[in-house]
């Protein structure tokens, strides 16, 4: 058990060879060779053995080993060996679609580091926290999860929030006192902060301890295993695919016994049903749904949206609301100040105020922190406010860290006998907290501000109150009876893609809506200037006429609004319930500590990758890593496709899978022969269904994806029409198989010949309907025939493995076919073309929107 709790903060100092300034590199990378990285070893991941020995716990796969093993005994040496070809090209096949799925999850995982902020060298940087060592001194600030354990040696306000690794519910307050007590666990540490807590409020610094597995978590690490998440449509999948193995098992033991009663060798119908079975059983559909879900997730990656929760991925595509922070999202975040107004005589202290207010850190590279602190700090320093000189001046004693609910900052500094409290914020909290002498200036201050709101810009008052003796306490209260000191206008431009984006949420169904934590007059200037209101709107609800509502007024605001300002993020909290209570599906962003509610309680919680804090990241389902509106709506479009390519993918392996199974099951009711062998049927599961299914998951979006409205989440994954869609395809097969096999009987063709008929006949079918399905709704040649690639790569190998079979003498023996005649193959071409052109006109018929 650690007792650094015990120590004081000089000789935790002292014990770890650190200092206020830091370690230097040298020190670091010693201290690294010796004591790794600060990681978690990761809980074990499924080894490549083991996923590959997976593959063969299939029961059909037994059963197909114990019939190979069976014709091998039974002397059919060559059935054996192709039949153990094919378990074994299949199991390969499993093993890489499981293996790819997992890698890429994991890489997905491995695209969201953690940053943790230190000194070193005198200097705060900000680097990945697998780098820290003990001895680094970290800086904490609201919203970050604690990178290391560390001894607390400076607080501000600090609360954490330890639920995670003590069982606390409530904030934990900290201090640097020294603790004489023995033995005591981390929860009464109260000095020291642990790995994985949060910092829910406040700053501070601390001397890492320990990193790694050494910490206080990495002891219980091993419990944390991260459970593995089956999205709903996997596990809607999963029970689909157990009821129909039951329906199939059932037609399979009907086809077994038919053949029978006809007197075909029992030998021959238990292979024939086998193979049907493990032909027509949709064993590759939870693999393929993993696959499309993660190759997905990967594309998204790509395009800045980190998803954090597989399930994201396809539930995006139901999103019929986004509420949207303004700051960063909607804007690009890059503060400068426009317009500056200072009381009388009072121009040099407000720039001193400008440079020491803040929790900027001047780090070697350039000022790290808020964007919004960055601005005044650039402005006070370009008009010649040193920063040391500044120091020298206003020392600084103590810091209110800003949070956005009361939305404001204090700091309290020592000036020459006296101490004088610098605090700025948001206009009318600022000029809520004035003193008697200041506020009959509020209208004049009021008017400035609404002109410069007016034009968009983002609005900041400094005031300041002096204290005679140090305050007693340093909270909130205190920020109180302040005198006007300026005022700040910030041009914060919108992202130039926003509009296009927006109008594409309007066409797709899904409305935009603002919550910001600015006032009014500059989120409704905004706000129209996105096209998200009109330019007349007046709608805008602020924080303030949302308190107090009756359920059902509430209710009537949220339904209508378009436009929040000054909210809280409890209130943000509240109108995501409410939404929700509607009925809507809801996508919702946010940035700070506060967020992580909303962001929780949203069907997608999306949170920033450059200004988020870590909180809320860790609540998030989404991560957007260039902060954009842009990049949400390019994730609901990618949602969309990706679920339409699932569906796509279902109707076309489960219309064939009908196909065969009719094919093999009518036959012998028409009173022809078997029309295939377990071998044909074995490769079309294999080749057939297998690469044109795949290469459905990479289809394009559908031209009109972002015209339509949004799907409902709960919809059943055969609605629309689907089932129809699939049996009537299935149908079709089956019609054009059976034909061909009527055709090759009159023509007095041998069975041989007529198997290799309706086999090829089959392939090809399948082949033109993977082209066919490639849309719901619009025809083969309506969308750009050749925007799939890896589709016509199948299709062509698959048409010239298929024609070898056929025609090389060494393959017919393998896989009993015989070469046949020209006349033959244009049947089976013109039974091809006619029933493509039936799955189109059906499409025509039922689908065109
Ligand atoms: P959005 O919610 O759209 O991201 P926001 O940054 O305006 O925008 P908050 O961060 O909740 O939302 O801030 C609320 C208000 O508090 C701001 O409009 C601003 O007036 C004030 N404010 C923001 N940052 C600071 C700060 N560092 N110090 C003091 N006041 C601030």
């Amino acid at each position: 058990m650690n007792t650094y709790y015990q120590l004081s903060t000089g000789d935790v100092i002292k014990q770890f060879n650190t200092s206020f300034t830091g370690l230097s590199d040298e020190t670091v990378a010693a201290l690294q060779k010796k004591y790794g990285a600060n990681v978690l070893t990761q809980t074990k991941q499924k080894s490549r053995l083991a996923i590959l020995l997976g593959q063969f716990t299939d029961i059909m796969i037994l059963i197909l080993i114990g019939a190979a093993v069976i014709s091998f005994i039974a002397g059919e040496h060559i059935d054996a060996c192709v039949i153990l070809a094919i378990i074994i090209a299949n199991a390969w096949m499993g093993y890489s679609q499981e293996y790819n799925a997992e890698k890429s999850i994991l890489l997905l995982q491995q695209m969201d580091p953690r940053y943790a902020l230190v000194i070193r060298n005198n200097n705060p940087v900000k680097l990945v926290a697998a780098e820290l060592v003990p001895g680094d001194i970290m800086l904490l600030n609201a919203g970050d999860i604690v990178p290391a354990d560390g001894r607390l040696i400076a607080v501000h306000s600090l609360l954490t929030a330890e639920a995670s690794l003590t069982g606390e519910s409530n904030a934990v307050e900290k201090h640097t006192n020294t603790i004489a007590h023995q033995n005591l666990v981390p929860g009464d540490q109260l000095n020291m902060v642990f790995k994985g807590t949060l910092v829910s409020a406040g700053s501070a610094k601390a001397v890492v301890t320990a990193i790694g597995m050494d910490t206080e978590l990495g002891k219980i690490a091993g419990m944390l295993s991260p459970a593995t998440q089956q999205t709903p449509l996997q596990k809607r999948l999963a029970v689909f695919s157990k009821q129909l193995s039951v329906v199939v098992i059932i037609i399979c033991l009907l086809v077994f016994a038919l053949g029978l009663w006809r007197g075909e060798p029992a030998f021959q119908m238990f292979l024939t049903a086998l193979s049907l079975a493990v032909a027509a059983l949709p064993e590759a559909l939870p693999a393929v749904i993993t696959i499309a879900l993660a190759q997905g997730a990967r594309r998204m990656a790509k395009q800045k949206a980190l998803i954090r929760k597989l399930p994201a991925v396809e539930t995006l595509g139901s999103v019929t609301y986004i509420c949207t922070d303004k700051t960063g999202t909607l804007t690009q975040n890059s503060m400068q100040v426009e317009n500056l107004y200072a009381a009388p005589g009072l121009e040099d202290l407000l720039l001193h105020a400008m440079l020491l207010n803040n929790e900027i850190s001047f780090a070697a590279g350039g000022l790290l922190g808020d964007p919004t602190e960055k601005a005044l700090v650039d402005y006070a320093m370009q008009h010649g406010i040193l920063r040391e000189a500044a120091r020298n001046q206003f020392p600084g004693v103590a810091r209110l860290p800003f949070d956005s609910e009361r939305m404001k900052m204090s700091t309290l500094h020592k000036h020459g006998n006296r101490w004088i409290l610098f605090v700025k914020g948001a206009p009318v909290k600022m000029l809520e907290s004035l003193d008697e002498k200041s506020k009959p200036q509020i209208p004049e201050w009021q008017t400035k501000n609404r002109q410069w709101a007016a034009d968009g810009l983002r609005v900041l008052i400094l005031g300041y109150r002096i204290f005679d003796q140090p305050p007693a306490v340093v909270t909130n209260e205190i920020e109180t009876d302040l005198e006007l000191l300026g005022m700040v206008a910030m041009i914060d431009p919108p992202r130039p893609e926003i509009i296009d984006a927006i109008s594409q949420c309007k066409t797709a169904g899904i409305r935009t809506v603002m919550i910001t934590g600015d006032q009014p007059l500059t989120a409704a200037a905004i706000a129209a200037r996105m096209g998200i209101t009109g330019a007349t709107y007046d709608g805008i609800k602020t924080g303030a006429d949302l308190t107090d509502l009756a359920p059902e007024e509430f209710a009537g605001i949220v339904k209508s609004t378009l436009v929040y300002a000054r909210v809280s993020p409890k209130q943000k909290l509240h109108i995501v319930q409410q939404l929700q209570k509607q009925g809507e599906f809801v996508a919702m962003t946010g940035d700070g500590v506060n967020d992580a509610p909303s962001l929780k309680q949203a069907d997608i919680g999306i949170a920033m990758g450059i200004t988020g804090t870590d909180v809320s990241k860790e609540s998030a389902d989404m991560i957007l890593l260039d902060d954009n509106f842009a990049t949400i709506v390019n994730a609901v479009r990618e949602g969309r496709r990706i679920y339409d390519n699932i569906r796509k993918f279902i109707l076309y392996v489960l219309a064939c899978n009908l196909g065969e199974i009719l094919t093999i099951f009518m036959a012998p009711l028409f009173g022809f022969s078997i029309p295939m062998l377990p071998i044909h049927l074995l490769w079309i599961n294999l080749v057939t269904d297998g690469f044109p299914g795949l290469a459905l998951v990479g289809e394009p979006a559908e031209k009109n994806i972002m015209q339509k409205p949004p799907r409902p989440p709960g919809e059943n994954l055969f609605a629309g029409g689907l089932a129809v869609n699939i049996l009537f395809t299935g149908v079709i097969i089956t019609i054009a198989t059976l034909s061909v096999q009527w055709w090759a009987v009159r023509q007095g063709y041998d069975v041989k010949a007529q198997q290799t008929m309706v086999f090829t006949t089959l392939c090809f079918v399948q082949l033109g309907n993977a082209l066919s399905v490639r849309s719901f709704q619009f025809g083969v040649f309506s969308r750009s025939l050749f925007a799939n690639q890896f589709m016509w790569v199948t299709i062509v190998l698959t048409v010239a493995l298929q024609l070898l079979i056929v025609f090389v003498p060494g393959l017919q023996t393998v896989f009993k076919t015989t070469a046949v005649a020209g006349n033959a193959l244009c049947v089976v071409g013109l039974a091809t073309l006619v029933s493509v052109m039936c799955t189109e006109g059906f499409k025509r018929l039922k689908f065109r929107p």
